[in-house]
């Protein structure tokens, strides 16, 4: 599947000029990355005939949303191992929990310390014995099949851009977009959280050396926001119609504004955007900003 690149801007001062790779508009739910990510595993998972599919994600995760509703598509059953035991009460007040639940998913919700275990053989082992054989995808989706996915991303059209820019969680969708870029592209990785892990993980799976991570976008920590960034939010959706999600794509994409107006890119330099989706955590946004009272991502572009 190919998807469109938008054109964003051509800036006045460099001409560095900038399109956008809307992934977003692969599915409302199974958005950009995560759908990449599932294509594989769910052709594998059926190959081993497995009946259902377990994974791991918090109380927003994009990547519980999308198993559960690729799940459902593909006639697996699905498991969702929750972190955070006080969850179980108030699925009705998470819209990602309401969502997976309405796709069929089962919920299992586990404390903090029993989710640190989500590698552990001993504890996937009596994951099975409660849920029956599964087809295990891990925390975010990343295992070679999610990369062989990402690897999809780019194709020949994207040729003639010089920067690749693309937000990290796991580092398993900026794998297989470095894997696929050309030679004379550089790609650029922009984490969402703290922490010095990621380059490794990138590493395992990525096939070339032309790549950099960006750490200096993920405002505070993994889902953590403030008001300049929802409004920058807000006012991106105003000029080009396009929603960006709080947690991955919005970073990148105030990131990569902020290099370009510190004259990091070189003159004439282009560069793709790449929007890895994740808009139905947008709602899940909400519901906290407005409980701290703080202003809130507009949805209507
Ligand atoms: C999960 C996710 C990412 C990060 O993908 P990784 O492969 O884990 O690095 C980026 N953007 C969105 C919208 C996501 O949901």
């Amino acid at each position: 599947m190919q998807t469109q690149n938008q054109f964003l801007f051509t800036d006045a001062q460099r001409n560095v000029t900038v399109y956008i790779k809307r992934e977003d508009a692969i599915h409302p739910i199974v958005s950009g990355n995560k759908y990449r990510k599932l294509k594989y595993n769910l052709v594998e998972a059926r190959a081993q005939g497995n009946a259902a599919l377990l994974t791991f994600g918090g109380a927003f995760s994009n990547h519980i949303a999308a198993t559960a509703y690729a799940g459902k598509e593909a006639g697996l059953k699905t498991i969702g191992v929750v972190r955070g035991e006080e969850l179980s009460e108030k699925i009705e007040h998470n819209p990602t929990l309401t969502f997976a639940v309405s796709c069929g998913m089962q919920l299992h919700f586990v404390t903090r310390a029993q989710y640190r275990q989500k590698n552990d053989a001993v504890f996937l082992d009596g994951l099975a014995k409660k849920f029956g054989d599964y087809y295990l995808l891990p925390e975010g989706g990343t295992n070679a099949l999610a990369v062989k996915g990402c690897e999809e991303i780019l194709t020949e059209s994207d040729a003639a851009f010089d920067f690749i820019c693309c937000a990290v969680g796991t580092g398993g969708t900026l794998s297989g977009i470095i894997n696929s870029a050309l030679p004379h592209q550089k790609v650029l990785g922009f984490p969402a959280l703290k922490g010095d892990f990621l380059k490794d993980e990138i590493r395992i799976f990525a096939q070339s050396m032309s790549w950099e991570l960006i750490p200096d976008y993920h405002f505070g920590g993994y889902g953590k926001v403030s008001t300049e960034l929802i409004s920058f939010l807000n006012g991106f959706s105003a000029d080009y119609r396009i929603l960006l999600d709080p947690v991955y794509t919005g970073k990148m994409v105030f990131g990569v504004m902020d290099m370009i107006s510190k004259g990091y890119f070189p003159d004439y330099a282009k560069i793709l955007l790449i929007h890895t989706g994740g808009l139905q955590g947008i709602q899940g946004m909400n519901i906290r900003l407005e409980k701290d009272k703080l202003p809130i991502i507009n949805t209507h572009v």
